[in-house]
């Protein structure tokens, strides 16, 4: 379009204004700025932020009312506006180094299985699994309390902080917290149980400690500060309290993963690994030197750090295997016309993506869409808070499943090579952990879709007896081409962009292992403890906006009508 009737000089001198003045724009584009310019925010910024939403406004059909296009920026205060209206630069938290998840960074890996994939209620590890844990593992110390200080309690209280506070409205956070609180654990809660809490918000349980029963609602979780000194940008406490009296108090921090620490935590004692590794080249030199995979090098230190059975761990795999293709069928069979929970109206496409990808003409295509819809599928089961498993984390638990069903059900690769599959990506994600971070709220995305894809490459390469190097290499490639991504989930809730970015992850660790598969191994150029490196050093750099507070990117543009 040319813009030359916007050059001619204006033929009458007493209308001249210039575009700034003017609230028309020939687009209709222009920012409608508003005149009032809220407390807090200077001038160029608001001018900005209402750029940034007008725009988007335009483009979408949707507008935003007056109140909301000069809402002033998050408080502590008003926690549940973050999602939609953030400019702050989000809970800059630098992590304490007493915390055992950077401490670790010295010693060998000692995660396992059984803490690493963990079943639980969708849609976030860090934000729902991990606060429930929390607040159960408080109300099981609180029940061991003396029966005299029992006797005097008369309230339980939980403060969301950092993280939890700023987006934990979306994640569920605070359903979660009670339902630990009143005694139910992630992995066998009825979903239904939470859907209650959300549908009848006002609904009171009482905690049955000693010989005391104590009230609890939803009431008694508080979205407190979003930015402060924490220990951990998802940092929460937990409260026993006795009219004024402070009868038992715990600091917990939500690590990432479903995993969890709290003030004074020093991590169980455990058996050494038959093979102590820190890094990839450790653990690939004692494949190669056993002239083994490093999947049996991962089940031998399993054994030997937990005293468990080969029959027993493998036991264990299986029951993942199993769920994790329970939740790609669970998902598949939503109807087309399903909307998933939350102010985003988000409309089930897994099934749709699936039939319509059936059709498709060739085969390779077929196969893309394919993978892609068991992705949808099981994260869109994520968003709807339903069970999940952790790999590593509730965002990303489309990815895996994804491939594991892909292999298992389609392919009909043996169940055991998906066994050792798994073990290879576990050790994959263990190093992430170990050097970097699984935890959006310190590293973005990348520490979450990026690690899913690094673990479904190295699991598609073991399943097809890919020799070491290219499970390590097809596991580079996908996190490195992970590198950088930020966490902006749209309106705090777990699914725009994360459902799409699941079926992204599965496609690319598909890539990944092409790549890996058909190169010269020995040619390729970057390893995997290096791409590590570059996670841990980006999660460092990266503007806290970014880190799952819902201040910027997409949770910023996107305009919810
Ligand atoms: S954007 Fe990525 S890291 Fe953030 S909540 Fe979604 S899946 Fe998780």
């Amino acid at each position: 379009m040319s813009n030359r009737d916007d050059e001619r000089p204006d033929e009458n001198p007493a209308s001249t204004k210039s575009l700034h003045d003017d609230d028309r724009d020939p687009l209709g584009l222009s920012p409608q700025v508003p005149s009032d310019i809220p407390r807090g925010l200077d001038r160029r910024k608001f001018i900005m932020r209402s750029a940034v939403i007008s725009a988007a406004a335009v483009m979408t059909g949707c507008t935003r009312s007056e109140t909301e296009r000069t809402a002033p920026p998050p408080t502590a205060e008003s926690p549940q506006t973050v999602a939609t209206s953030g400019t702050g630069a989000g809970p800059v938290v630098p992590l304490s180094p007493d915390l055992d998840v950077v401490k670790k960074e010295k010693g060998p890996v000692l995660t396992t299985v059984d803490e690493f994939y963990k079943v639980g209620p969708g849609p976030s590890s860090s934000h729902t699994i991990g606060p429930m844990r929390i607040t159960y593992d408080f109300y099981q110390r609180a029940t061991k309390l003396p029966a005299d200080k029992l006797a005097k309690a008369t309230a339980l209280r939980v403060n969301l902080f950092g993280s939890l506070s700023a987006t934990g409205k979306g994640h569920g956070t605070e359903r979660a917290s009670l339902a630990g609180l009143v005694g139910k654990e992630p992995a066998t809660v009825d979903p239904k149980f939470l859907d209650s809490l959300r549908d009848k918000p006002d609904q009171t349980f009482q905690v049955k400690l000693g010989n005391k029963s104590i009230d609890v609602s939803l009431k008694d979780v508080i979205y407190d500060a979003t930015k402060g000194d924490f220990k951990h940008p998802n940092t929460m406490t937990v409260k026993l309290l006795g009219g004024d009296e402070v009868l038992l108090e715990q600091e917990y921090y939500s690590v990432g993963g479903g995993f969890i620490e709290w003030k004074g935590y020093t991590p169980p004692k455990k058996n050494p690994p038959k093979y102590p590794f820190k890094t990839m080249k450790e653990l690939r030199t004692y494949a190669d030197d056993n002239k083994t995979t490093i999947a049996k090098i991962m089940l031998a230190n399993e054994m030997s750090i937990t005293g468990r059975s080969e029959q027993e761990v493998n036991a264990f795999i299986d029951k993942i295997i199993n769920a994790m293709v329970a939740t790609v069928k669970s998902g598949l069979s939503m109807s087309e016309d399903d909307v998933l929970p939350g102010p985003i109206k988000l409309h089930s496409k897994a099934a749709t993506v699936y039939k319509r990808a059936m059709d498709d003409k060739y085969e390779a295509e077929r196969g893309i869409g394919a993978l892609s819809a068991f992705a949808l599928a099981a994260s869109e089961e994520n968003g709807r808070g339903h069970l999940v498993i952790t790999a590593p984390t509730g965002g990303s638990a489309g990815v895996m499943p994804s491939l594991v069903y892909g292999l298992l059900e389609v392919r009909k690769v043996d169940r055991q090579k998906i066994r050792d599959g798994m073990l290879a990506a576990a050790a994959v994600g263990y190093l992430c952990k170990h050097h970097a971070t699984l935890s959006a709220a310190e590293g973005g995305c990348q520490a979450e879709i990026g690690v899913a894809s690094a673990m479904a490459a190295a699991l598609v390469a073991t399943a097809y007896d890919a020799p070491s190097l290219v499970v390590e290499n097809a596991a580079e490639s996908a996190l490195e081409h992970h590198l950088g991504m930020t966490c902006d989930p749209v309106a705090g809730y777990v699914q725009v962009p994360c459902i799409e970015r699941c079926a992204f992850g599965a496609v690319k660790a598909w890539t990944a292992f092409a790549i890996a598969s058909n190169e010269i191994a020995s040619r390729h150029r970057v390893n995997f403890d290096e791409t590590v490196v570059a996670l841990a050093q980006t999660a460092k750099d990266m503007n806290s906006k970014y880190k799952e507070t819902s201040e910027a990117g997409l949770a910023q543009s996107v305009t919810l009508c």
